[in-house]
């Protein structure tokens, strides 16, 4: 989904407002006790940069779903992903501004202040019983998410395929049981649409088919702000141009004048 942290302030409410009791103690039995979480820094072997790119897929296609079938909102369950507690602490200053929740130190760049949790605030993960949310990206497609942001291309393997389609067809079966009603069923049949569908190597079907936030929006901020940066630079070059072929004209006529008058003579 090109980039995965867009800081809109809607997304940290969709965060707190995530609905599900039922999905956090469903995630829960999916994903175990993951005992690559305990630990200290040094043992930690849970990609952040990928339990973001899961974190960021459900909040995009799957949380509208659900807030609209359980419109009863609940706060969110934040011990599926280790990391949560420190991606709450990112403030989003500006374009080239990262600060540290904890002890507002400024970074330029995003993966500085990761590194910065990593080494700095790596006591503030809570290892124990906090689960690995990269643990979910086969069947949640983040390499799709994350390789099209990097413009790669990823080759289709049936067997991991088929893997990945198992593990999101077991995760849709212990989220949102068929058997809890309407609404779950409802849910259940979407899961299996937006994520289990396209595991094949066909390539009939594309991950996530509904929703998602529109990414253009980034896009045309951009040529925006070039256009607006460019502009005056336009009017300068014409500007500079027109005074040039003024003043050229200028010279061109004191010379025909003083030809003009030293000619009688
Ligand atoms: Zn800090």
């Amino acid at each position: 989904m090109g980039r995965l942290k867009e800081s809109s302030p809607v997304i940290p409410l969709l965060l707190l407002l995530f609905p599900l009791l039922l999905l956090h103690h469903s995630l829960t039995k999916v994903l175990g006790e993951s005992e690559s979480t305990r630990g200290n820094a040094q043992e930690i072997h849970c990609s952040r940069e990928r339990s973001r790119a899961a974190w960021q897929i459900i909040q995009d296609y799957l949380t509208p779903f659900v807030t609209i079938l359980y419109p009863k909102q609940v706060q969110a369950p934040s011990d599926n992903d280790l990391y949560r507690d420190q991606e709450q602490h990112k403030v989003h200053v500006d374009i080239y501004e990262w600060k540290c929740g904890y002890c507002r130190k400024s970074f330029n760049e995003e993966r500085f202040l990761d590194q910065h949790f990593a080494t700095r605030h790596y006591n503030l993960l809570n290892t124990t019983g906090t689960k690995c949310l990269a643990d979910l990206c086969g069947a949640l497609h983040c390499d799709f998410v994350l390789m099209s942001s990097k413009k790669g291309k990823i080759k289709c393997n049936p067997a991991a395929a088929a893997k990945n389609r198992h593990l999101c067809e077991s995760l849709a079966n212990t989220c949102f049981p068929v058997s809890q009603g309407p609404a779950a069923s409802r849910l259940h049949e979407q899961f299996l649409r937006q994520f289990c569908d396209a595991h094949t190597c066909t390539g009939k079907n594309k991950p996530f088919p509904r929703g998602g936030k529109k990414k253009s929006g980034v896009f045309y901020l951009a040529v925006s702000i070039l256009t607006l940066m460019l502009l005056p630079l336009f009017y300068l070059l014409v500007f500079l141009h027109q005074r040039e072929k003024r003043t050229g004209t200028q010279v061109l006529r004191r010379i025909v004048k003083t030809g003009k008058k030293t000619k009688p003579s």
